[in-house]
């Protein structure tokens, strides 16, 4: 499990590095830090994660654990000591305050409300914890750069497609809906394993055309008839790795 975690923090925080702004910042700012904070946590003192009963316990209740048991320095932040791979002492101060702000930030954006947005500075203070030991993977995952531009890429995609949804109204979209099983006979008459239509990962409707089916849901090559929603071989391809991630991991 710690490795999953680890590896669940450098994929969103380095989305985030990566562009600031991209759709959906706010659930993955929460998936970056709930993950990281529950590794470093889980290292540090192991007691404390065994006693939730979730998978990841929540980043605030994760903050409170690390407020009460490291050492609080002049600056405000949290020092917590540990030692690196080679057995050196060593630590890391981790802005306990800022952190706590970005999840105000991300929930108040998620929930409609005005409390706050996400900062340059919030990111900054998650991108921090990966000088903890339990993570440290965070280099390592930004320098695949084609699987960082094809994630990139698929959020603005779905973005796009959402907004165009909107545009067509509900209406629309359901005329659609119905009209797609014949446009692809129409269109693919010769080719029986052409007309097969998936649910849509963005507007939920069973109108994605696939091009080629994937093993794991909503990573297939195709588009969609209903909201224009489109997915490249490229994109497929990195959505499948990271689908594929999560069934690969072991479950210590
Ligand atoms: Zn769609």
């Amino acid at each position: 499990m710690q490795t999953e975690r680890a590896y669940q923090y450098a994929r969103c925080s380095a989305v985030l590095a990566a562009d600031p702004d991209v759709p959906g910042r706010e659930a993955t700012y929460d998936q970056a830090l709930s993950n990281g904070l529950a590794a470093i946590v889980a290292q540090q003192w192991p007691d404390e994660v065994d006693k939730s009963k979730d998978y990841v316990p929540s980043a605030a209740g994760l903050l409170k654990v690390i407020t009460r048991q490291a050492d609080k320095q002049p600056d405000g932040t949290h020092l917590i000591a540990c030692t690196d791979a080679h057995g050196k002492p060593r630590g890391i101060c981790v802005d306990t305050d800022t952190l706590r702000s970005g999840i105000t930030a991300t929930q108040g954006a998620r929930h409609g409300r005005a409390k706050g947005t996400l900062e340059r500075r919030h990111i900054d203070a998650l991108l921090a914890l990966d000088g903890h030991p339990a993570l440290g993977r965070l280099s390592e995952v930004k320098s695949d750069d084609q699987w960082l531009q094809a994630e990139l890429h698929d959020r603005h995609e779905r973005q796009r497609a959402a907004e165009y949804l909107a545009f067509i109204g509900d209406d629309e979209a359901a005329a659609r809906t119905e009209r797609a099983p014949d446009l692809i006979e129409l269109h693919h008459p010769s080719d029986p394993e052409g007309t097969e239509l998936e649910d849509c990962g963005v507007c939920g409707y069973t109108s994605f055309k696939l091009e080629f089916p994937a093993e794991f849901p909503d990573t297939s090559i195709g588009a969609c008839l209903v909201c224009s929603y489109t997915r490249s071989a490229d994109v497929s391809y990195y959505l499948t790795l990271n689908a594929d991630s999560a069934y690969t991991f072991p479950t210590d």
